[in-house]
């Protein structure tokens, strides 16, 4: 038995290092008193783009919406096809989805868990429009051969970083490979919020424009609307808190990388952990392990108070909502679903929690 209960994640601890700065920006806001797309949110897509080192930014609402809106931007048509992971969170396939477009999977590389580029040639047909890539857990998808692919076939790239804040292939970072890079700040990202809050980072200023009219009623001046708009907008507080984190958000990644390095030098072989080539730089967004026994593994950590979680109990297509998906088969995606177990490695976990977890791992029987 660990003496205290090792949580997954725990949001509270969490933020408690930037609480003063959060208490001073509400004070400022309130003051202010400008509530909806107002200097924060310029302020943060500006610092966003520097950071990405990206001239276009557009704050939206969450996640799914930075997708939806993306797809949007790109006005294909009703049954084109995008090509997308078999395995991601359900979010990256409801956006393909609310835009009338027909999701095309993809089976991930068993090792990295990220589509596998060497099968995308067999699954483009003269509807596929574009690539939806999901770079999953925390590490880049390996974009050289993706990109090869989509100059070649012509076709748009967007970019899923919901979870690769930070994370850099051959050096660049997710997000600025693609025509779009759509982020969430959920409050579990490694850049989260205080509540629901997304942005784009696109590459030209049209699509730019579009986004920022897409976000408001397609309003391109007040009152005046030239396209079919969302209400999408990124929350002006939200900017603000996200204005505070960021700048320690190299900071939240080494912390990340530090405990999952810790697992993968003091696991025992008797677990599969992540394996990232060199070129990739992972910011552990999630720390999973995979073995084939994985749910008597998960009770058996619960039992000495070390919480997990699954990503994914369920692969997407065997969920309800995708029901014409859910007789076809998707062998590696399934095999991930069944064996995978998220470990602790939270900014809020510190190295004695990780060491304590591995200790009780490699004594499993
Ligand atoms: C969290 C997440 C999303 C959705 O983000 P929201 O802000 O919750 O809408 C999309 N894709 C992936 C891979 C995610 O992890």
């Amino acid at each position: 038995m660990s003496p205290t209960p090792i949580p997954y994640e725990n949001l509270k601890k969490l933020n408690e290092p930037f609480e003063t700065l959060f208490t001073q920006k509400f004070a400022s806001f309130l003051s202010r008193g400008w509530y909806i797309l107002g200097e924060e949110v310029a302020l943060f897509e500006r610092e966003f783009g520097d950071y990405h080192q990206q001239e276009y930014v557009a704050g939206v609402a969450n996640g799914l919406d930075a997708l939806i809106l993306s797809l949007k931007c790109c006005a294909f048509k009703k049954g084109d096809e995008v090509i997308v992971p078999s395995n991601t969170y359900i979010a990256t396939i409801l956006s393909i989805l609310h835009c009338d477009l027909v999701p095309v999977f993809v089976e991930p590389d068993l090792n990295t868990y990220n589509i596998d580029p060497k099968q995308i040639n067999a699954a483009i047909t003269d509807r596929t429009v574009a690539i939806m890539v999901v770079h999953l857990y925390g590490q880049c998808c390996d974009m050289d051969p993706i990109l090869s692919i989509v100059e070649e076939r012509q076709l748009k790239l967007i970019e899923d970083c919901a979870q690769a804040h930070g994370a850099t292939y051959k050096g660049k970072l997710a997000g600025t490979f693609g025509d779009f890079g759509a982020f969430s700040f959920y409050p579990t990202k490694n850049l989260g919020a205080l509540g629901d809050a997304g942005a784009v980072i696109c590459k030209s200023e049209a699509d730019y424009i579009q986004l920022k009219q897409l976000r408001n009623y397609g309003s391109e001046k007040k009152y005046h609307n030239g396209i079919v708009g969302y209400n999408s907008r990124l929350d002006e507080l939200q900017a603000g808190f996200l204005r505070v984190k960021l700048p320690f958000l190299d900071q939240i990644n080494s912390h990340k990388k530090k405990l999952a390095s810790l697992y993968l030098e003091h696991l025992s072989n008797n677990f599969i952990k992540p394996v990232v080539a060199e070129s990739f730089d992972n910011v552990y967004h999630i720390f999973n392990i995979r073995h084939p026994e994985r749910d008597r593994l998960k009770a058996y950590l619960l039992e000495n108070q070390v919480l997990t979680e699954i990503h994914y109990p369920v692969a997407p297509h065997h969920q309800k909502a995708l029901k014409e998906m859910n007789g076809h088969s998707y062998p590696i995606s399934e095999e991930i679903h069944s064996t995978t177990l998220s470990l602790p490695c939270s900014y809020a976990n510190d190295e004695n929690q990780i060491l304590q977890v591995i200790a009780l791992l490699n004594q499993f029987k």
